[in-house]
């Protein structure tokens, strides 16, 4: 399985993630989790990814491809992976694209999880009340609105022309969002049975 997770912040990319990792047996690349482990890692590059990140504004894309290619690689060669917020700019998206072609491990879905505003800033808000992200401050929560929908936006377009958008509504129970993300991929994987992915529970 080789699919990607494109959603505002406070959709649940990160929760989604890791249950279809489980399920599908296959890596959850979690491209904020990676910049913030490499920020914490300090050093020149560490400030500069932090810096961003504390702003709300996005990496800018070569540093996102250099942290995250060796990992979508490494996972690639090991049966797939669930990326989560990775690709996030139409540039990465034609970078990762291009070297997936080469390597011959296409995305097989994109799935895009979407929620009215005022419930993302609401979950993102009670998030920042338990786990203090730098991020999860409200002026930083409406930028990084604003970046999803200015950058990351263009890519649910992208990824229609390409004929593998899942489009699930997030604003549901955690459970309810898994059962439709399962149910859009058998529909998709129905229809491009070149694509098809065996496993075990998944009924196909
Ligand atoms: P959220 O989607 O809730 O904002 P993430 O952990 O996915 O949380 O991302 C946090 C921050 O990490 C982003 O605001 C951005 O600064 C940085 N980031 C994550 N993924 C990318 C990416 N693909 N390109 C550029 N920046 C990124």
């Amino acid at each position: 399985m080789r699919l990607l997770l494109l959603a505002p912040p406070g959709a649940g990319k990160g929760t989604q993630g890791q249950r279809l990792a489980a399920r599908f047996g296959v890596r959850h690349i979690a491209a904020g989790d990676l910049l913030r482990a490499e920020a914490g890692a300090g050093g020149p590059l560490g400030r500069e990814i932090a810096a961003h990140q504390a702003r709300g504004d996005l990496v800018p894309d070569q540093i996102v491809l250099d942290v995250l290619t060796p990992a979508v690689v490494a996972a690639a060669a090991q049966g797939g992976y669930i990326l989560d917020g990775f690709p996030r700019t139409l540039p990465q998206a034609t970078a990762a694209a291009e070297l997936a072609a080469r390597l011959g491990v296409t995305l097989q879905a994109a799935v895009y999880l979407h929620a009215p505003g005022k419930v993302l800033t609401r979950r993102l808000l009670d998030r920042a009340s338990q786990d203090g992200r730098a991020d999860d401050k409200a002026d930083v929560i409406r930028h990084r609105l604003e970046v999803f929908a200015e950058t990351t936006g263009p890519l649910v377009p992208y990824y229609t022309q390409r004929g593998i958008l899942i489009a699930v509504d997030a604003d549901q129970p955690p459970e309810s969002v898994t059962a439709g993300i399962l149910a859009g991929l058998s529909g998709q994987l129905a229809r491009a049975p070149a694509l098809q992915v065996r496993h075990p529970g998944y009924g196909n």
